[in-house]
């Protein structure tokens, strides 16, 4: 119930305008957010980089006009010239909503193509990839399309796909041969189109991860889930796969994990329209809530 409301929120644009232009809010979204400036995202990633992998996400989403699309494909081109050396240690993540894909009229979708296109040829210009974020499911079509559309010149262009859907196990028979994040979800979606229980989500991923391990690509698992983490290196044993986990959460078990010789990825969002990526985070941990409200009141 909470989770639904606060998801609900993360796609209020009233809250959305309120909470980025409040200022007393920046700080405590800074435990999931890195910074505001290309500058400042890199200097995270190099750090990180010193034992993990990095995959940024300049954040914005559901844009509404055309030039705000054109303004997000031109930061993640000047993101890309900026990696100096990084690449392929850092990739990026895109969201096709930022590019455009829902634009009013019937041609978002080939704007977001073009977007996307002209990102994932700066990516391979700094010797890097690009992983295409998956929104709610209403997208789900729409972006496999655009993903399929890309790898036709860029075939390491990354799909990501939601054990919380009901068709992603279908979905994974189809993509097993690629680059494939699975996650849970971070969207609430109806009972017709997924499963509604954290334990049937849980067993699905089971399900999508045993499908991404037996195929020939490249299984990036995106979860803080310790018991499908540990299943994960199971079924991974003796192939290639990542283990992909948000920037400010389960740290420690980041690090140890890398020290321990896994492939760890960070996701490492920046920029200054944060307001839906951080209330997706508020809402996946109800002590997050409790987080904010101390971190607001000690202020
Ligand atoms: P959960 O069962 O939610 O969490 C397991 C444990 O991890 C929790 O008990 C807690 O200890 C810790 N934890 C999890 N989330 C948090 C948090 N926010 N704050 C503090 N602790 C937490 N979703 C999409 O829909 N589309 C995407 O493209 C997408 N990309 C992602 C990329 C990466 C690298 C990752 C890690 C996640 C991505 N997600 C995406 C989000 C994902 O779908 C889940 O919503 C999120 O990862 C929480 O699920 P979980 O697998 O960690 O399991």
């Amino acid at each position: 119930m909470l989770r639904s409301l606060m998801l609900a929120a993360s796609r209020s644009g009233r809250l959305r305008t309120f909470a980025e232009n409040t200022p007393l809010l920046r700080p405590v979204v800074d435990r999931f957010v890195v910074g505001t400036t290309t500058d400042q995202v890199l200097a995270v990633a190099r750090e990180i980089t010193t034992d993990r992998l990095v995959t940024i996400d300049h954040l914005g989403e559901d844009v509404t006009d055309r030039s705000r699309a054109e303004a997000n494909a031109d930061a993640y081109r000047a993101l890309l010239r900026g990696l100096d050396g990084l690449g392929p240690r850092v990739e990026v993540s895109v969201k096709l909503s930022a590019l455009g894909q829902a634009l009013a009229g019937t041609d978002g979708e080939k704007v977001a193509l073009d977007h996307a296109r002209r990102i994932c040829e700066a990516a391979h210009a700094v010797g890097t990839t690009v992983t295409v974020d998956m929104e709610d499911h209403t997208t789900t079509d729409s972006t496999l399309g655009i993903v399929r559309d890309l790898r036709v010149d860029h075939p390491w262009v990354g799909a990501v796909l939601q054990a919380g859907l009901r068709r992603t196990e279908a979905d994974c028979r189809d993509l097993a041969g690629s680059r494939v994040r699975l996650c849970k979800g971070a969207y609430d979606e109806p009972a017709s189109v997924a499963f509604r229980e954290r334990h049937d989500v849980d067993l699905s991923y089971v399900r999508c991860l045993k499908i991404l391990m037996a195929g020939d690509g490249l299984p990036m698992v995106a979860t803080h889930d310790p018991v499908l983490i540990d299943i994960a290196r199971h079924l991974g044993r003796g192939r290639p796969y990542e283990i992909q986990m948000l920037h400010g959460v389960r740290p420690h078990e980041q690090r140890d994990l890398a020290a321990a010789g896994e492939s760890v990825r960070v996701y490492l969002p920046y920029g200054t329209e944060w307001y839906g990526y951080f209330v997706r985070r508020l809402a996946e941990r109800p002590a997050n809530l409790a987080f904010f409200a101390r971190s607001l009141l000690t202020r």
